[in-house]
């Protein structure tokens, strides 16, 4: 067996299966035998049915007289059916999973799971899983679930894996200095694990082994940096000291650090590479103007790439603003810019010091002549390729100093792992006068008397007149959906962006409202954005996108629905839409149906710190969550455990020792082939 073959070369992966795993990604043997079970169900002895108490329960038996039908509540299904062993016989029932009643053969045996339960006066097993007992091995009482890939089941999944059960012997090791058949003996106890315990082990080898790659990646990355050459910019410490002094407001403490910080990278004359971390709202575009400034002043060129036209025209108006009384050319370059080539020939020939803008400047035909520094905001929204492409925008033998800002903070050993080896500034200190946004986790039906009547409150609607509202009335509100339309396809619990705007239209008639998303074009989000900021607008419905950077100071309560299929972090940057001014402002979480609130939504009503918040959908989501926000996608990580902090600094240490002898990047070229996809993904430009 060879790792890189394809995986039609495996024992049972015929041509069609084997299309289908590509589909999904599952290209080389490799990336088969990686795909780890997501879980481990076991069966302990199961109770026969004759002794079982209320409680969690497992049984074994045949199941018949399923039955299914729609409950009086609209949207709910129920699946019906007895499951019957020697001793005798209960009631299971299901809710919206249709699917169970062509689940089962009537003369196969199941395992079922699940809590035995008094509903509607009478005791069933409510909700089970159910696993075939031949899939189950019985001496170990475990059976490895795997994700399901289309119609690839968790099931087809376990009996292509089987078929290769014997040749596991034969996978090589990746890392030096661990035992011989290490990783053969890891994956084969990920699959076919004699105990949870031995199943456990073996995933943490392999989690060690996917840091090892990620750490040492991040270490190259760091490296190859340091090859690079950049122009120094020296600190002139006057002009920066009249340009503070003439600023609106007093920096923070932290934004002072963060600035420094930056003014000493940008003297030396290997490029900066620094992530400027600060929660919503920390003042991360005052920071970028500064470093801006002094790299104006030495007559090199900066862009600042920012992710939405709205975000790029908002940055672009404070920094005319705070540019003023010097003597520096800012210009604004987005697909909706007019003249655009008088722009670009300008940028070209040196005259225009800062340029702001969107994808719009990283067409080939924009080229900068002295491009000294690079600002990226809200850096994780761009694909690696488009940072990559705007580093290359300077002509000389130059590279710019990189500047990549964002809101989601990083937990620590996600630092210390996937940009470990980043300079990093942090803002952990908010402009003074701000107040915590009072939050509320609120399920939707409660929704009309609960929130309602705050609406109007903020709103300011006078409740007499009869007149038809076409400017706002006092603060302004966020409200935020899933979807953008309904999708009549399937019986789904979310509210789309347009049927609650038809919704909210008919409550309060007297209101502007008004809808945001991806899909309109970019003049008319602009259009509807520009609205808003001018107080146009009473509620502004919108999908996540207006989640970025967004800054209007009179928007002061935002409403979240279908809160709980959100991480944290991303819920915590959609309420930092609010909270900008001096009045109080308010967050509805809006949960679906009328089960009760999670502990995990329940955590941002007692914390307004996006540091704690990012550590908890740490802990109990996985990291997926942190890289779906900070990363584009990128960092699919089989088995992480970037929140174990030991296996980190032991993976850190031998990563090392690993980089002391030079030749190891010439000897172990598995290891080097794979972790190029990691220096993609541990890299800023
Ligand atoms: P973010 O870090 O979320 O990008 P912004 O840079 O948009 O935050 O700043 C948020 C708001 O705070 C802006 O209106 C900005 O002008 C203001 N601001 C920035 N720094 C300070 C400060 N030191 N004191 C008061 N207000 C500030
Ligand atoms: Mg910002």
């Amino acid at each position: 067996m060879k790792l890189e073959d394809d995986v039609e070369t495996l024992k049972g992966v015929g041509p069609k299966t084997a299309e289908k795993l590509h589909k999904y990604g599952i290209i080389s043997v490799r990336d088969f035998l990686y795909t780890l079970p997501r879980d481990y169900e076991t069966f302990e002895t199961p109770t026969s049915i004759a002794e079982i108490r209320p409680g969690k329960i497992v049984i074994r038996g045949k199941i018949d007289s399923l039955t299914t039908r729609r409950a009086r509540r609209r949207n709910l299904s129920v699946t019906e059916g007895i499951v019957r062993d020697q001793t005798g016989a209960i009631k299971v029932v299901w809710f919206n999973q249709s699917y169970r009643i062509r689940q089962f053969s009537p003369d196969k045996e199941y395992f079922f799971t699940g809590e035995y339960e008094l509903k509607n006066g009478r005791y069933s097993l409510i909700s089970p899983t159910a696993t075939e007992v031949s899939d189950v091995d019985l001496k170990t009482g475990l059976n490895p679930i795997y994700k399901a890939h289309g119609s690839l089941k968790s099931h087809d999944f376990k009996r292509l894996i089987a078929a290769s059960r014997s040749q596991f012997n034969l996978i090589p090791d990746l890392l030096p200095s661990v035992p011989h058949n290490t990783r053969a003996k890891a994956l084969f106890y990920s699959h076919f694990p004699n105990s949870l315990k031995t199943a456990e082990r073996a995933r943490n080898y392999l989690a060690y082994e996917e840091l090892f790659e990620l750490i040492l990646a991040s270490r190259l990355n760091r490296r190859e940096n340091d090859k690079l050459k950049a122009s120094s910019i020296r600190f002139k410490s006057a002009a920066v000291k009249s340009f503070v002094d003439n600023l609106p407001f007093k920096l923070t403490n932290a934004q002072r650090r963060a600035a420094w910080e930056i003014f000493q990278d940008l003297e030396k004359s290997t490029p900066m590479n620094r992530l400027l971390q600060g929660d919503v709202g920390s003042g991360k575009t005052m920071v970028a103007a500064l470093a801006a400034f002094e790299v104006a002043l030495a007559h090199g060129q900066v862009a600042l790439l920012a992710p939405t036209a709205v975000l790029a025209s908002q940055h672009y108006n404070n920094l005319l603003q705070v540019f003023q009384k010097f003597d520096i050319r800012i210009e604004l370059l987005t697909g909706a810019t007019k003249n655009k080539s008088a722009i670009k020939k300008d940028i070209g020939e040196g005259k225009i010091d800062i340029v702001v803008g969107t994808h719009a400047l990283l067409t080939d035909d924009t080229v900068f002549a002295n491009l000294a520094l690079v600002v990226i905001d809200e850096q994780h929204r761009f694909g690696v390729e488009q940072r990559q492409r705007i580093m290359l925008k300077s002509p000389r033998d130059l590279a710019p100093h990189l500047l990549a800002m964002t809101a989601t903070p990083i937990p620590r050993s996600l630092q210390l792992t996937i940009f470990g080896d980043l300079d990093v500034s942090i803002l952990d200190e908010m402009p003074s006068g701000r107040k915590p946004i009072r939050t509320t986790v609120l399920p939707e039906i409660y929704a009309k008397e609960r929130l309602y009547p705050q609406i109007q409150e903020v709103i300011n609607l006078p409740p007499d007149t009869k007149s038809h509202g076409s400017k706002a009335h006092g603060q302004q509100i966020y409200w935020i959906c899933r979807a953008i339309e309904d999708d009549d396809k399937t019986v789904s619990e979310i509210t789309s962006v347009k049927k609650r705007t038809k919704k909210l239209r008919e409550v309060f008639p007297r209101l502007t409202i008004e809808f945001l998303h991806g899909k309109m074009k970019p003049a008319e989000k602009d259009l509807i954005m520009e609205r808003f900021k001018a107080g146009e607008i009473d509620i502004l419905v919108s999908t996540t996108v207006v989640e970025v950077g967004v800054d209007v100071p009179n928007a002061t309560m935002v409403i979240i629905e279908n809160a709980e299929s959100y991480g944290l972090a991303q819920l915590h940057q959609l309420r930092g839409r609010v909270g900008r001014g001096a009045s109080e402002s308010y967050c509805f979480l809006l949960t679906t149906g009328d089960t009760k609130p999670s502990k995990r939504l329940r955590e941002l009503e007692k914390s307004c710190d996006g540091f704690h918040l990012a550590e908890v959908d740490l802990k109990m989501r996985g990291p997926g969550e942190i890289y779906g926000v900070l990363q584009h996608g990128a960092l699919d990580l089989k088995i992480a455990s970037l929140s174990d902090t030991k296996l980190i600094a032991r993976a850190q240490k031998d990563v090392d020792v690993f980089l002391k002898n030079p030749d190891n990047l010439i000897k172990y070229k598995e290891l080097m082939a794979g972790i190029s996809k990691y220096q993609q993904i541990t890299t800023l430009n």
